[in-house]
């Protein structure tokens, strides 16, 4: 009779358990859609009440089979008081929270101890490699918040996937690979004292009714915690293993879309179109230049009180727009929002503001130009990121990376310009390292601004060299232009200036583009959405078509207004009088009344609507 109701009662507990576990699986999916990345979300009591039922139903079962056995229910004392202070030891080193919340360490513990148990018991020394890295990634993260103060985001992991040698190089200082190995090696510790611990667990039950123990009891615990207090970030290390799963899929999937969506475009050349003003054999030349990380109130054009744009600033044809909102804080959605129709982020939703067509810049290889792209030392070669910008420079016949810093893509430029006839209408289109971090792209020998320097660590520590060294690669910029342009003395040409997406240095109180996810502000509610954009013109072009002048007019009529990067496509086309259904004289500043940028952006109503 005893075991006729024993069976009963387990095939009861089996059927209810799955009902909870199907319940838990359930509310957990829809609470890990809802909750934000960076950990504030708050956890709901009924998320807990079914993690706590569910391990109080798993744990009755493991008991009554244990018992049924005749082995042991749970691990001997001595080795779970081990298990116990392995966790403490853990969650004090790994976790960011004991520093700021101490309250929160029997929650950590309890939570720590139960996924030792469980991961073991299902799948031994495997889980060692689990531990491993996720314990390297934990300390190596504590180390970089304190030196940059951003936390291992997908922005991060974005910039990562994107960043060139020197970029990489400028991060392998003497400190941060000591801060690497030490983490390993104290992953490493930890792991042989786990399997220290575990060594004589022979049996997977006891130790799954162990975890569940835990797991029940941090359950209970965390039903305990107000539930206006409840933050996931309290929920350690299973909300962290499921940020970090996050920020890489996010910059994945981010990544993919970014390409997918240029992929997808048509050609604009696939619509019928006509060029008004040039017939071809003028020999223009059309210098469309991507610039990099560039703020705009940090060009003294726009006010700065660092000279870091002299030669700009003493330009009398300079056309200047100090009010340039990017798309995005990145540069593959940046260069869609440059050289395509497309108006936002590759996240709109609005599909009247997403691109309906590709490169601009086929349009006018269509009407004769030959297109000529400049990159910069590493950038647009073998990365799966620089696909788009591949993607949107396809009509380029060449393309040339420079050998060494940007100014040494100069001379290659006039090799290009000497090997073409006189009469030929060009485009070099430009995209460099420009002020990207680290910030190396300025006369070391001669820096402008000096002390500078380029390492990262710690910047708001070293804010003085830091900025130094930002200042100087905009200065660098200046030259650039001015080396560049001086090519084309003599012959008619047109230089469009713009940068990506802006930098921060400690302005909105954020240090560096990866640390923006932290202040959990949205890009275009920051100033380091305004870019420098610029137009610049020779007398040769303005006299070759009375269009051209009055579009430059026009242009300096419109310097002032709000603009966004949305404007560059439709002005470009309207300069040069090129007619195509994509056209949208809303949008081109060179028409006599154009339409100021509507979108979010830090004065806006709505600047605050812009968060992905
Ligand atoms: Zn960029």
């Amino acid at each position: 009779m005893f075991t006729f109701l024993r069976t009963r009662l387990c095939f009861v507990l089996l059927v209810s358990l799955s009902v909870a576990g199907l319940a838990a699986v359930r509310i957990g999916t829809s609470w890990v859609r809802d909750i934000p990345p960076h950990g504030e979300g708050l956890v709901p009591a009924a998320v807990l009440i079914a993690v706590a039922a569910s391990c109080a139903l798993l744990l009755i079962t493991g008991v009554l089979i244990a018992r049924k056995k005749g082995s042991s229910v749970l691990p001997e004392a001595g080795r779970l008081w081990s298990i116990i202070l392995l966790s403490a030891l853990c969650a004090i080193s790994c976790s960011m929270l004991p520093r700021y919340e101490m309250s929160a360490l029997p929650l950590l513990i309890l939570l720590n101890a139960g996924a030792f148990c469980l991961l073991w018991a299902i799948s031994r020394t495997f889980s060692l490699l689990f531990w491993w890295i996720f314990v390297s990634l934990e300390l190596a993260q504590i180390a970089g918040y304190t030196q940059y103060g951003s936390r291992i985001n997908s922005l991060v992991i974005a910039e990562t996937i994107e960043a060139s040698q020197e970029e990489i190089s400028g991060y392998l200082s003497t400190i941060n690979l000591v801060i690497a190995l030490s983490s390993l090696l104290g992953a490493a510790i930890l792991c042989w004292l786990l399997a220290w611990v575990m060594k004589h667990c022979k049996d997977r039950l006891p130790l799954l009714n162990a975890g569940f123990f835990f797991m029940l009891l941090a359950g209970l615990l965390g039903l305990a915690i107000p539930s206006s207090q409840r933050h996931a970030r309290h929920f350690w290390p299973y909300f962290e293993a499921y940020s970090l799963i996050h920020a890489c899929t996010e910059a994945v999937f981010h990544n993919q879309a970014t390409i997918r969506q240029v992929e997808g475009l048509h050609s604009p050349t696939e619509q019928p179109s006509s060029l008004h003003t040039l017939h071809g054999g003028e020999g223009v030349v059309v210098i469309v230049h991507i610039g990099e990380s560039v703020r705009a109130d940090r060009m003294s054009i726009n006010g700065y009180e660092r000279d870091t744009t002299p030669w700009l600033r003493q330009c009398p044809r300079l056309i200047n727009f100090p009010r340039c909102v990017s798309a995005a804080c990145d540069t593959c959605q940046a260069q869609i929002a440059i050289l395509t129709d497309a108006r936002r982020d590759i996240y709109e939703k609005d599909p009247a503001l997403r691109p309906h067509t590709g490169s601009v810049l086929d349009l006018f290889a269509a009407h004769g130009f030959r297109v000529f792209a400049f990159f910069g030392k590493r950038n647009a070669t073998h990365l799966k990121y620089d696909l788009v910008v591949r993607l949107l420079t396809r009509c380029a016949e060449q393309k040339i990376h420079a050998p060494g810093s940007p100014w040494t893509s100069v001379p290659q430029m006039a090799d290009i310009l000497r090997s073409l006839p006189k009469k030929q209408n060009t485009i070099f289109f430009i995209n460099n390292e420009g002020s990207h971090t680290p910030f190396y792209h300025y006369n070391h020998e001669n820096p402008p601004f000096h002390p500078a320097g380029t390492s990262f660590e710690t910047p708001s520590s070293h804010a003085e060299e830091v900025n130094n060294a930002y200042d100087s690669t905009v200065h660098y910029t200046d030259e650039f232009v001015r080396r560049v342009t001086s090519l084309f003395h003599g012959r008619p040409w047109l230089y469009l200036y713009i940068s990506d997406h802006g930098e921060y240095l400690g302005h909105d109180g954020i240090w560096g583009r990866a640390a923006l996810g932290e202040s959990g502000r949205s890009y275009l509610s920051t100033t380091g959405c305004y870019v420098g954009a610029f137009i610049l013109s020779s007398p040769e072009l303005e006299a070759l078509h009375p269009h051209f002048a009055s579009s430059l007019r026009a242009l300096q009529r419109h310097a002032n207004m709000l603009i966004a990067q949305e404007h560059f496509f439709h002005t470009l086309l309207g300069f040069f009088d090129l007619r195509t259904p994509w056209y949208n004289p809303a949008l081109d500043l060179t028409a006599p009344s154009p339409q100021s940028y509507t979108g979010p952006h830090p004065e806006g109503e709505d600047g605050q609507e812009a968060a992905h």
